[in-house]
């Protein structure tokens, strides 16, 4: 299956893709942790993408689109994928079309911004091995250390309040028209994001018809 999440930042998209993506046995593509890995290593298109991150705004289109064609010949990708942030503008949607990418769903997890910005204080994420969890919904086993590879966890610096404004601020503007185009597509499915992740996941498992 090759299945879109659409949301805004911190709606769960990331969780949910890795729980579905676990379940469907095929890779969860998330632009985000490509981008924040490449800024890490210092590569050229890292150093280009970090004053965009830092201020909560997108990196440009031909960037994204970049990233996303390379890593979607992948042997990996041949029986489907689960893609996490990808595409946010329409732009990128019109390339993912060009590149002849059949989707079977698009969904939109449906989260109000007083929740995201009240849960986006809580997200703590592992640097080393791009696990992420939250103080309250979904802590690592001791609270501190990722579970997966044990290196401490931190906060994202674009989850800073004034970054994430700016990033709910963008969402709105250049991301959810992307709802209208994939529903003049009849694939849009939306998913009202619950407290807990575990109902979030049975919504989203029961509109794409998996059991
Ligand atoms: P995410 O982890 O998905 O929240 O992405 C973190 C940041 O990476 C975003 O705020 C953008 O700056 C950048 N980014 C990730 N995916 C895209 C995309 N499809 N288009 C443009 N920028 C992106």
């Amino acid at each position: 299956m090759k299945i879109i999440f659409l949301g805004a930042p911190g709606a769960g998209k990331g969780t949910q893709a890795e729980i579905v993506s676990e379940r469907l046995g095929v890779p969860t593509i998330s632009t985000g942790a490509i981008i924040r890995a490449a800024v890490k290593s210092g590569t050229e298109m890292g150093t280009k993408a970090k004053k965009f991150i830092d201020a909560g705004q997108l990196v440009p289109d031909d960037v994204v689109i970049g990233i996303i064609s390379e890593r979607l010949s992948c042997e990996d990708c041949r029986n489907g994928y689960i893609l996490d942030g990808f595409p946010r503008t329409v732009p990128q949607a019109e390339a993912l079309d060009k590149m002849g990418v059949t989707l079977d769903a698009v969904v939109s997890l449906e989260v109000s911004d007083e929740t995201i910005v009240k849960r986006m204080s809580g997200r703590r994420v592992c640097d080393k091995c791009g696990a992420s969890y939250h103080v309250d919904h979904n802590p690592s086993e001791d609270g501190v250390n990722c579970d997966k590879c044990h290196t401490p966890l931190s906060l994202r610096r674009d989850d800073a309040p004034e970054v994430v404004k700016n990033r709910l601020e963008v969402y709105h503007s250049t991301t959810e028209p992307l709802k209208s185009y994939y529903a003049e597509k009849g694939i849009l499915k939306l998913v009202s994001g619950q407290e807990k992740i575990e109902d979030t996941t049975a919504l989203t498992l029961s509109v794409l018809g998996v059991n």
